[in-house]
């Protein structure tokens, strides 16, 4: 790995490298897991090797389905190849079941079934804290074009009802979750397309039967034994460690009569 390479962007839970060809970048997950607006900071080992495992399984099916978005492949551990994307400053949730901002700032009870899934906008600011802002916000001071707002909702409302059944299928309910999106330039041409990452970091995972958190609330709330969450979802989804793989491959005593 060329460890020379130039960084183009760090932020809390990954770094941006240059990538390998003009137009693409390698995306490394971190073990950092933050919350508060930074205030609460921890390393978690094995996080970041677990998202980019996840991330990958989630962007591939999207891929796969027709949602464009900025994933090429896997690299390694850590670390994948994406196409190099212009990032629309919003923080888009999708919610299905209510829970953290919202349950607070409308006073429901955690875990109410929303009358329908919920789009909301949050303007990326560090500084003012993400705030909740309208469409008319975001066409006014020009983040997003109505165009490119439509886009986003059809493409976040086709993501939700993707992942929704894809994590009920095996036991999970997704409650809500965080999408960004990035302007990708082909040549003549500009199209929305679904960028950052979808992992337990950025949605809210509750095991079906009991309501168990297998996502980050379990580190902004000091429910401990986040890694073993995440495992869970990955195994769940059927995918393996590389050390999982490394393990499975060794040989097997077998036992004879003689
Ligand atoms: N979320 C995220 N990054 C953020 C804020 C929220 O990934 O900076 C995700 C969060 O994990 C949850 C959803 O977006 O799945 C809705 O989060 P909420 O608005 O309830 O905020 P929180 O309770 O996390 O402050």
């Amino acid at each position: 790995m060329n460890k020379n390479r130039r960084r183009v962007y760090e932020g809390k839970a990954k770094i941006l490298y240059e990538g390998p060809e003009p137009g693409t970048l390698v995306q490394h997950f971190k073990d950092d897991a933050t919350a508060f607006n930074k205030q609460k900071h921890q390393i978690i080992e094995g996080k970041g090797v677990i998202n980019n495992r996840i991330s990958e399984f989630v962007f591939n099916r999207l891929n796969e389905i027709g949602v464009p978005t900025h994933f090429i492949r896997r690299l390694n551990m850590r670390e994948q190849l994406i196409r190099e994307v212009e990032i629309i400053p919003l923080e888009v949730v999708v919610r299905n079941v209510a829970a953290g901002s919202l349950s607070k700032r409308l006073g429901l009870e955690e875990g109410a079934a929303l009358p329908r899934s919920i789009i909301e906008f949050y303007y990326k600011s560090d500084e003012l804290q993400d705030p909740l802002v309208s469409e008319e916000h975001i066409t006014a001071f020009g983040w997003a074009t109505p165009q490119e707002l439509d886009d986003i909702m059809a493409l976040a409302l086709r993501v939700n009802d993707f992942l929704s059944g894809l994590f009920l299928g095996i036991g999970i309910r997704l409650v809500d979750f965080k999408m960004e999106f990035g302007r990708l330039y082909e040549g003549e041409m500009v199209r929305v397309v679904v960028a950052d990452e979808i992992s337990p970091d950025s949605c809210r995972l509750w095991d079906v039967q009991t309501n168990e958190k297998l996502d980050k609330d379990r580190f902004r709330r000091d429910l401990g034994g986040l890694v073993e969450a995440y495992q869970e979802v990955a195994r769940r989804l059927g995918i393996l460690t590389e050390q999982d793989q490394r393990e499975r491959k060794r040989p097997v005593l077998v036992k004879t009569d003689r």
